[in-house]
């Protein structure tokens, strides 16, 4: 069966992880979102130089992000989905992030970004792999023969969900629903089996 199943990861298995840090170390600026600056590379330098003025390192971050829980229902829906599709999560969060959260979903398959850390633990740069991995990705796996089904919930998905033989958005806001009307919407794990099925 020549068909791979790309998930974002925030916001359709795990919850959004800076909101999570934001809301755990109290920090209200780490609750922005690419709602409220849309240029990524903008919004990470903004999140990294506010962790140096509240002197948060890498290990505090873990530390935080190792009490987050996937969304409810997540493990089983996966679990699901590895049996009848090969699962790839597209995501634009970081390996060092990602680790805690992927170990509870048992290490499906991440394609995502790296962070450069110091020896004190201070975050000191970010590197994006490529520029719009999730749509490159998708257009890889074409190239290779596959046809892909993508599940996103927001902007930065868009384009994969376009270039998908079938895109489908998960939970989304109003907005993306407004903008993005050709995609078909799920809103439980439920919906999204029925889409896979
Ligand atoms: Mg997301």
């Amino acid at each position: 069966m020549n068909k791979i199943a790309c998930l974002d990861l925030e916001g359709v298995l795990v919850p959004e992880i800076w909101i999570g840090v934001a809301d755990r170390t109290g920090i209200k600026e780490l609750r922005a979102t690419t709602r409220d600056i849309s240029d990524y590379s903008e919004l990470m330098r903004m999140r990294l130089s506010v962790c140096d003025q509240n002197g948060l390192t890498l290990q505090d971050i873990s530390e935080v992000i190792s009490k987050m829980l996937p969304l409810q229902g997540a493990e089983e829906f996966l679990s699901w989905l590895r049996e009848r599709f090969q699962v790839v999560i597209l995501s634009d969060t970081f390996y060092q992030f990602a680790y805690p959260l992927m170990k509870q979903l048992n290490f499906p398959a991440l394609f995502c970004h790296n962070l450069e850390v110091d020896d004190s633990g201070r975050i000191t740069d970010f590197k994006l792999r490529m520029k719009d991995q999730k749509k490159q990705a998708v257009k890889a796996f074409h190239s290779l023969g596959f046809q892909v089904i993508a599940v996103g919930d927001s902007y930065n998905d868009t384009s994969m969900l376009s270039e998908a033989d079938k895109g489908i958005l998960y939970c989304p806001p109003q907005n993306v629903i407004d903008e993005f009307p050709q995609f078909l919407i799920t809103k439980d794990y439920i919906e999204l089996r029925a889409a896979f099925s």
